[in-house]
Order: C-alpha cells, then sequence, then structure tokens
C-alpha cells in the first residue's frame, strides 16, 4: 500500500506549516499549499525532505475555484491518492467594527475563510468518498476560539466566517458519515504566529499573553498535534466534533 497523503492549505506558515512538518513526522506525505509565500512553502518542504520524508508545495488561492481545481489535479498526478485534508488557510484584518466594514473586506473574509473550506472540502470528498470509489479520509477544519467569544470592535467578520467553518464541519460530518469520511475541527485560542501581524497588530501575542488562562499564548505545534489527532485513526469513533485549543480561555 502507498504512503498516505495530506493536503495541508496554507501550510507554509503558522499552524499549518507546523501541522504538515508534524504530520510528515507521523509518516504521511505532505502537499504544502500556500497563496504567495512560496520561500516559506519551499522551506517547509526542505526541511521534511531532509528528514527524510516527501513533500511538494503548491500555491493556490482557495478562494479560487480554478486554482483549487488545478491543486488537486496536481495531487491526482503526483501522488494518486488523498487521505487528509487539513483546511487551516485562514484570513484575519485590520481591527474594525461593522459600521467601517467594506463589502470588499467582508467578500475576502467569507471567500478564503468560508468558501476555500468548502471548495476543498468538495474535492476531497470527491476522491476520499466510498460512494465515488474513494477509500476514505479524513478533513480537519480550522476554526476560532472567536465563535465562542465574538471578537468585537475586532473582527466580528472573522469570527463569523469561522461560525460557518462549525456549521459546515457538523453538516459535511453528517453527510458523508456513511462514506467512511470523517469531518472535524479545531477551535485555536491565541497562537503565537505571524496572523496577528496580517490583522495589524503585531504584538497581540506578547500583550495578551500574560493574561490568558495558561499564562501564556499557545504554539503552532500545540495546535498541529490536535489536528493530527483528528486526522489520524486513532480518532476513529469521532465525528462532527470541534475541538478546542484555547488554553481554557474560550470555556
Ligand atoms: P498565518 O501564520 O498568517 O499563516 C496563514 C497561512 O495561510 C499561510 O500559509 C498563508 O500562505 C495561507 N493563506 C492565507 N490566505 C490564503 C489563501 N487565500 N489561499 C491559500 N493559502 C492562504 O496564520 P495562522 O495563525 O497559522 O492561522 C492558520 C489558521 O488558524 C487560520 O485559519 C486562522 O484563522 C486560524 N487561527 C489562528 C489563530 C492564531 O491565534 N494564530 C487563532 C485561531 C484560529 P502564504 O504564506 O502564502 O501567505
Amino acid at each position: 500500500m502507498s504512503t498516505p497523503v495530506m493536503l495541508v492549505t496554507g501550510g507554509s506558515r503558522g499552524i499549518g506549516a507546523a501541522t504538515a512538518r508534524m504530520a510528515a513526522e507521523a509518516g504521511y506525505r505532505i502537499v504544502v499549499n500556500y497563496a504567495a509565500n512560496s520561500a516559506a512553502a519551499d522551506m517547509v518542504v526542505g526541511d521534511i525532505v531532509a528528514d527524510g520524508g516527501q513533500a511538494f508545495a503548491i500555491g493556490a488561492d482557495v478562494s479560487d475555484e480554478d486554482a483549487v481545481l488545478a491543486m488537486f489535479d496536481e495531487i491526482d498526478a503526483r501522488y494518486g491518492r488523498l487521505d487528509a485534508l487539513v483546511n487551516n488557510a485562514g484570513v484575519v484584518d485590520d481591527a474594525e467594527r461593522l459600521e467601517d466594514m467594506s463589502m470588499d473586506r467582508l467578500r475576502r473574509m467569507f471567500e478564503i475563510n468560508v468558501f476555500g473550506t468548502m471548495l476543498c472540502a468538495r474535492e476531497a470528498v470527491k476522491r476520499m468518498s466510498s460512494a465515488h470509489g474513494g477509500r476514505g479520509g479524513t478533513i480537519v477544519n480550522v476554526s476560532s476560539a472567536s465563535v465562542t467569544l465574538g471578537s468585537p470592535s475586532q473582527y466580528i467578520d472573522y469570527a463569523s466566517s469561522k461560525g460557518a467553518v462549525e456549521t459546515f464541519t457538523m453538516a459535511l460530518a453528517k453527510e458523508v458519515v456513511g462514506e467512511k469520511i470523517r469531518v472535524n475541527a479545531v477551535r485555536p485560542g491565541i497562537i503565537d504566529t505571524e496572523i496577528h501581524a496580517s490583522g495589524g497588530d503585531p504584538d497581540r501575542v506578547a500583550r495578551l499573553g500574560a493574561s490568558l488562562p495558561m499564562g501564556r499564548a499557545g504554539t503552532a505545534r500545540e495546535v498541529a498535534g490536535a489536528i493530527i489527532w483528528l486526522a489520524s485513526d486513532i480518532s476513529s469513533y469521532t465525528t462532527g466534533a470541534v475541538v478546542d485549543v484555547s488554553g481554557g480561555r474560550a470555556v
């Protein structure tokens, strides 16, 4: 039997990169998707290959249907199977109240965080589902503790998009439960990655870390551990679940 394959969207940096590295350690061949930062994606692939694993990087904006279709075609051609999809690619935006949010901002937030997740899941289901002749598989979506907190006056559009991701997780899990596919989500709290800088708040982890229940922010690798568990057979009776990885923040 050939080696299982995992696609990690947004695998070039942060939680996605940590997931790609940990999954390679666990024996998967890895597809490292990225949007623009090919150098970061190449570094993740280089590290995996240097450790004896197999991986390749592929640029594709997950909100661009043609790019997503081309990415899955490339996976078919190069690896010939797909066992796990980690829908990790996601964006935030600058802190704003709803009154100031433009339609362009709202559209981008939902196109990447929600439609990107749904598009990649759609293509994965076509390949994994036993109803389509597939051998089954797992999908792990990356939500956010903002679903329970709301992120008022910061990015309620982001929180709402992740709420859609969680409903989609539950809904798709039920839709494909009889087709050898499990669908779950992780809900990270404040994790030390570059996403906070991209939301105009590079000091967020340093400023808020000590005030969190565990007295610190989480690491990308701590989220990756939950993702790998949900993707693997060890979680074989778990589907439609959301695993909180917020160091106690959301409860
Ligand atoms: P990050 O460090 O900013 O990395 C984002 C990753 O997503 C990069 O690999 C980026 O690719 C990729 N990406 C962005 N837009 C994309 C698109 N349209 N198509 C394909 N890839 C795209 O973010 P992170 O903190 O690791 O966050 C990862 C996930 O965790 C996101 O869904 C985020 O919402 C969620 N999350 C994060 C936190 C946190 O505190 N960090 C908390 C809760 C949830 P490039 O390298 O090419 O830009």
